[in-house]
């Protein structure tokens, strides 16, 4: 009788784990544990069984009735499992979307103007963003006393490192690995030591322009700006240039484009000016050619550079510097 049970309990067992959906299952339960099913056809021959060996037989049987219905009830479940996962998903509920990402304001403006140069045949050149006092200064024909030199102006991580306070640092860097002509752009990252308010930031992005070969002109100079003026702010962009001053470059100008949005008249936009200043240029001055070999007999040129911020402001109509690395979704969302 013994050995009759265990042989129902490892066919049963093997029944219940070969069974592959719940209607099979149900079909083995019927014939293992069902009413009419072998294990009660068993327990009806129990009586047969000698009255001294009842005890143990009964013990048996009882303890593979209860692992074959805790086995069939994980099966159960095993096979149920599945279909509930099925029953939860509607597939007419409308879909979960991803937040998609965009470019920031100051990157799209900054590969706008990059396009634009590139469309005039310049090549982008980057440089360190920490710099050496040589780079940041002293090649650039700064003299020992000016004042963007100050400790108030310009971060120093030591006595001699200092984080760069404008990207014309690689013209040098660029000059001293080239020989003439060069004709690169450089956009980057500069720091300045500024009181942050709606116009100013201790970090802010420059675009530099620098152009050396024989025989340049400030003729050529103004007809790139012209030309990336017309680029940026329509056909009727016209640029103006006034006396300014850089260590750098001699003569320098500052130049300004007509206001896009008044076409010159005078609005909010450009105080009532008619004009938008964008930026500084002029010819790159001799001693700067000098500190790099060149011969500046030989060789002229001209460099220019303007804050790529005031341009992502001027076209976005946006009031507010801070608002560029606020990270606020709600600012950032409208581009
Ligand atoms: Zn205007």
């Amino acid at each position: 009788m013994i050995n009759q049970l265990l042989q129902l309990e490892s066919e049963a067992r093997e029944a219940f784990t070969r069974a592959t959906s719940e209607a099979q299952l149900e079909q083995v339960r019927v014939t293992f544990l069902g009413r009419n099913g072998r294990l009660r056809e068993l327990q009806q021959r129990l009586k047969e069984v000698p009255p001294e060996d009842r005890p143990a037989v009964g013990k048996e049987f009882n303890r593979i009735k209860q692992a074959l219905e805790k086995l069939l009830k994980e099966r159960q479940e095993a096979l149920a499992a599945p279909r509930e996962v099925v029953r939860r998903l509607d597939v007419t509920m409308p879909g979960r979307a991803p937040r998609i990402g965009k470019q920031h304001p100051l990157s799209s403006t900054m590969e706008e103007l990059i396009e634009i140069f590139l469309g005039l045949g310049f090549t982008v050149a980057e440089g360190p963003e920490v710099e050496t006092y040589y780079y940041g200064f002293e090649a650039l024909n700064y003299p020992p006393d000016h004042p963007a030199m100050d400790e108030q102006m310009t971060f120093y991580i030591g006595d001699d490192i200092l984080l760069r306070s404008q990207t014309s640092t690689v013209q040098i860097r660029v000059m001293e690995k080239t020989r003439p002509p060069v004709r690169i752009i450089v956009p980057g990252r500069c720091y300045r030591r500024d009181t942050v308010d709606a116009t100013h930031c201790h970090t802010f992005h420059q675009l530099e322009g620098l152009l050396v070969d024989e025989g340049i002109t400030f003729a050529d100079l103004k007809g790139t700006l012209q030309c990336f003026g017309k680029e940026l702010f329509g056909e009727e962009c016209r640029t103006r240039f006034r006396p300014d001053f850089f260590p750098f470059t001699e003569p320098s100008a500052e130049f300004a484009f007509s206001c896009f949005f008044c076409q010159g008249a005078g609005c909010r936009v450009c105080s009532n000016s008619g004009w938008l200043e964008i930026g500084g240029c002029g010819m790159v001055d001799p001693n700067v050619l000098e500190n790099v070999g060149y011969d500046s007999e030989k060789y002229t040129g001209w460099a220019f550079g303007f804050g790529v911020e005031r341009i992502a402001m001027l076209r976005h109509g946006i009031d507010d510097i801070r608002l560029f690395y606020s990270g606020d979704m709600r600012f950032l969302e409208q581009f």
